[in-house]
């Protein structure tokens, strides 16, 4: 913090919590949010004070940029809370530097690192009884921004929201995942906004989503745009092959997602010395690996699930079925990670705050 300029956020609490009428037994992921949220400004090119206040509705222009030209970005984040009801996060760093990024890619300001960093803590402080104890309870925590100016004319908005509101969410499981490899659709191209946690990367892929649940399918494992050939991501995740016993995952680009889960992996799985490929991993030689048996696993990474074993893929129509392991990697690389969240194992890697 600069000393010559304190940097304050107001904070205005509700006079009355909801957290009794909430039962955190049955809670559906996304669905409950706790009692306060950070709202704060951008105007005449600078951003305004933060304000912690009430969780509530609140009205736009129904001309506002974000309604017809899609100016939003968001992240995606978790606290935990630890034995002794210390609450932690995990990286928030990272999701700062992707949200700035994110921001620079669809021409929105970049948010000053104290009202996202101290914001965050501030905000989480206050909701703390909102984090319960126990492996798979979080806090999951969604910072967004919003182009909030008036007029339907194609151009940056000058107004912009930034918010942070807090979702309490229970461990999160998706079933058995079978995911369809991408032969037409794309989530990303190059020169596009793949890389961008921007919210029209989301609406993009529920079309082909949807034709994929209908054919029994969760999820499609994404392939690049111009060929289709290369291996990217699964749905909202990154994804890893495991093959005999190396584990490959693409490398980041302009097509895909920076995430925060895929690096923290690959730097535990290098530390078990487990051999890691970031390269571009081809359908061809999945189908190959799947035939002879040497693609052990294939998982999706990403902050929601840690770790999403998937249990089969189809392509052209044929449907490759994954060996069942009973120690697979995965799941070694899950309980590592979670256990650092979760602040049960040293973080020698100084990641959680
Ligand atoms: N790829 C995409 C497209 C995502 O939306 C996400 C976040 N859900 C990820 C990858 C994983 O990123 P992280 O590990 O930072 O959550």
């Amino acid at each position: 913090m600069h000393p010559d300029k304190p940097h304050e956020i107001d904070i205005v609490k509700t006079p009355s919590s909801k957290i009794n009428s909430v039962d955190f037994d049955t809670l559906s992921f996304g669905s409950t949010f706790t009692d306060h949220m950070l709202v704060c400004d951008f105007r005449e090119g600078k951003w305004g004070k933060p304000v912690i206040k009430a969780y509530e509705p609140f009205l736009l222009d129904p001309s506002a940029k974000v309604f017809h030209y899609g100016q939003a970005i968001f992240e995606g984040m978790k606290a935990y809370k630890d034995e002794h009801d210390d609450v932690w996060l995990f990286r928030p760093d990272q999701n700062l530097d992707r949200f700035n990024k994110s921001a620079v890619r669809m021409a929105m300001p970049e948010v000053e690192d104290w009202i996202f960093l101290e914001g965050l803590r501030q905000l989480v402080d206050l909701e703390r009884d909102w984090v319960k104890k126990g492996l798979g309870n979080t806090l999951y925590i969604r910072p967004f921004m919003i182009a909030v100016g008036s007029g339907v004319i194609a151009a940056p908005s000058t107004q912009y929201r930034f918010m942070i509101i807090l979702s309490p969410a229970k461990s999160y499981y998706s079933g058995e995942v079978k995911v369809i490899i991408a032969e037409h659709f794309s989530r990303a191209a190059n020169g596009g906004i793949g890389a961008a946690k921007a919210a029209g990367n989301y609406s993009a892929q529920f079309y082909p989503t949807k034709l994929a649940n209908e054919k029994g399918f969760q999820q499609i494992i994404w392939t690049d745009d111009a060929t289709h050939t290369k291996l990217e991501e699964a749905g909202t995740m990154n994804v890893f092959f495991r093959i005999n016993d190396t584990l490959y995952t693409a490398p980041v680009s302009e097509r895909i997602l920076d995430g925060v889960t895929r690096k923290s992996l690959i730097a535990l799985a290098q530390r078990e010395g487990i051999n890691v490929e970031e390269r571009s991993v081809y359908v061809d030689e999945i189908i190959k690996a799947a035939k002879d048996g040497s693609l052990k696993e294939v998982f999706g990474a990403g902050t929601a699930a840690v770790v999403n074993p998937i249990v089969g893929f189809s392509y052209q129509d044929t449907y490759y079925e994954l060996p069942k392991l009973d120690n697979s990697i995965a799941l070694q690389l899950k309980d590592k990670l979670t256990k650092i969240q979760y602040n049960l194992a040293e973080d020698t890697f100084g990641w959680t705050v």
